[in-house]
């Protein structure tokens, strides 16, 4: 069974794509998503692996932004909103309705955050996930027994939608290639091709397993590489205004019995005036997150220990229990590509847009930035709707608002594996094809070998660190229990790939290399889970 192997040969061939998309996280697979749906030629290229990027960072929230309508912020809400209920109804298996709790510390703040959620059911609509509704003392305890209730009043209880970002971003590169799209990670555009009048004619690209080099044309191309968008601007023209202010959001992962509850607790004002949650996610707690100013960019951005710190001594307020370094099982950071105002001399990063920023460029080159993964599908519709006025392709109306994305179910399914939708059978036919693929690779977590063989087979998983990383999501929320998997993964995808001995070497070591990266520990034990 193999239904969504990447036929790279593609890149071969002479003929031209009506869009080059570049860039392979929300921004960019949903761009290739609805321009494939609407019947163009369409390439995606991804310099790593699909959502490598800030797409697999995110607090794992689908909403309309709590905080933008306490800023005012009406219509980005409400259009938010939309989406949130569109993204749950398109991918049913990966969005799910969770109950948020902000805890209340006097009746003042108890009026205020009721009548701020009340509204956002009210903009909500048809879309709605449930009321938000006052919860006594008693009732906030009893849903969150971790929350430290000493001098608590009460809580509001307000819903919103939750995801596996870096899953879905695979989920909708494989719908993309069901609607005629090809889609290709591991490939880098190193540089913009012109035609004899300055106009946008195509790219030049990387293979990165191959070692390979094209020049692939194209009658539009976009930019929608987050972070990266500046570096193919200044492909463009060389040193251009920068477009993009980075701003990095952390998140640690604990135990789930620090706040033993299914609900999430939102604390809407800590104190430097920000919004933290801790979210149960993968049977662990995410905690998060910052907005810290970063001047430069990367793949693998690193926590700040002020960060770090903030996020701990937050939480410890709140929680019964202290939260210390120890108790860390992951921390990651991820880069909000937030579209700078033109002119940028603050030093916060709170006042830049959150919104998405579309701009095209005098050579045709089309560049969509910021926004959230909420909006990706508007944005897409919207960079869409932009190809076809410039490149001046043929009229055609997007498809993706009702567009189920691959694997999409409702289902009452109590496995782990619920989580792939419709493709769950099929991996319950791996088992039967061999039981030994029923095996768990780690003791503490549910997930088997069948997964590491259907990551290879069709989801286009090539390294350990896709599999652990974006697919199971193991380095996100357990960084040892990822080390202690690496080995079994690397076999079994080195067996299924025909890969050798010294493959499998390489590819522990470098996930090691990495994993030692989201530990919160001293160097000493880092070593000694290296040479383990
Ligand atoms: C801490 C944090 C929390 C967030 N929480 C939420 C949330 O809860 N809910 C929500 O809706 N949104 C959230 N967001 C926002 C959301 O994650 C982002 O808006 C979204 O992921 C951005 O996607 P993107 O595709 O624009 O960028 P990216 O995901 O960064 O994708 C860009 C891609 O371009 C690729 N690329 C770069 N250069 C090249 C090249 N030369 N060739 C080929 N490929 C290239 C990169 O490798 C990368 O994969 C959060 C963001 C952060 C940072």
């Amino acid at each position: 069974m193999n239904y969504y192997k990447q036929e790279r040969t593609v890149l071969d061939s002479k003929g031209e794509w009506d869009l080059i998309v570049i860039g392979g996280g929300a921004t960019g697979l949903g761009t290739a998503l609805d321009a494939a749906s609407r019947g163009f030629k369409t390439l995606l290229l991804e310099q790593s692996d699909f959502a490598k990027g800030t797409s697999s960072r995110s607090t794992k929230l689908v909403h309309g932004g709590v905080r933008y309508l306490a800023q005012g912020d009406i219509s980005l809400v409400y259009q938010a909103l939309k989406e949130r209920g569109r993204m749950q109804e398109n991918a049913a298996h990966l969005v799910s309705k969770e109950e948020f709790i902000i805890p209340c510390f006097s009746w003042f703040s108890v009026a205020k955050y009721l009548a701020g959620l009340k509204m956002y059911d009210w903009l909500s609509g048809k879309y709605s996930f449930g009321r938000s509704r006052f919860l006594s003392r008693k009732e906030v305890a009893l849903k969150i027994p971790g929350l430290d209730d000493k001098e608590l009043v009460g809580g509001i209880s307000y819903f919103d939608g939750k995801f596996d970002d870096a899953r879905l971003a695979v989920n909708i590169a494989q719908t993309c290639m069901d609607q005629g799209g090809t889609v290709l990670n591991y490939v880098k555009v190193t540089g913009l091709l012109k035609d004899e009048n300055g106009k946008i004619s195509g790219v030049n690209a990387f293979d990165t397993l191959s070692g390979s080099k094209y020049k692939l044309y194209s009658k539009a191309v976009v930019n929608a590489t987050g972070v990266f968008v500046d570096d193919i601007l200044q492909m463009n023209i060389p040193n251009a205004e920068k477009l993009v202010r980075p701003s990095q959001g952390v998140h640690v992962v604990l135990d789930n019995s620090f706040l033993n509850s299914d609900s999430a607790l939102m604390i809407p004002e800590t104190s430097d005036k920000r919004v933290l949650f801790a979210v149960p996610w993968h049977s662990r707690l995410l905690v998060g997150t910052t907005d810290t100013p970063i001047e430069t960019h990367s793949l693998e951005p690193r926590a700040l220990e002020e960060e770090i710190d903030f996020i701990l001594n937050t939480a410890s307020q709140y929680f019964k229990r202290t939260v210390t370094r120890n108790d860390v099982l992951s921390v990651f950071a991820g880069l909000r590509p937030l579209a700078a105002p033109d002119k940028n001399d603050s030093n916060s990063t709170k006042e830049i847009s959150r919104d998405h920023k579309l701009i095209v460029s005098d050579s045709g080159l089309i560049t969509i930035t910021g926004g959230k993964w909420t909006t990706y599908r508007k944005m897409s519709e919207e960079t869409v709707d932009e190809v076809i006025h410039t490149a001046n392709l043929e009229k055609r109306k997007c498809v993706t608002k009702e567009l189920k994305i691959h694997s999409s179910e409702i289902s009452a399914s109590n496995s782990h594996l619920k989580i792939y939708g419709t493709d769950r059978l099929l991996i319950e036919e791996l088992v039967k094809e061999n039981p030994d693929w029923n095996a768990k690779l780690h003791p503490d977590f549910p997930n088997i070998k069948a997964e590491v063989i259907w990551a290879v087979r069709n989801e286009m998983a090539y390294t350990v660190e896709d599999v652990l990383a974006r697919r199971l999501r193991i380095l996100f929320v357990d960084v040892r229990a990822a080390i202690g998997m690496s080995g079994e993964v690397a076999r079994l995808m080195a067996i299924e790939s025909s890969k050798s001995g010294d493959w499998i070497d390489e590819q522990v070591n470098d996930f090691k290399l990495l994993a030692t990266q989201y530990l919160l520990v001293p160097t000493t034990i880092i070593e000694e889970t290296l040479t383990t």
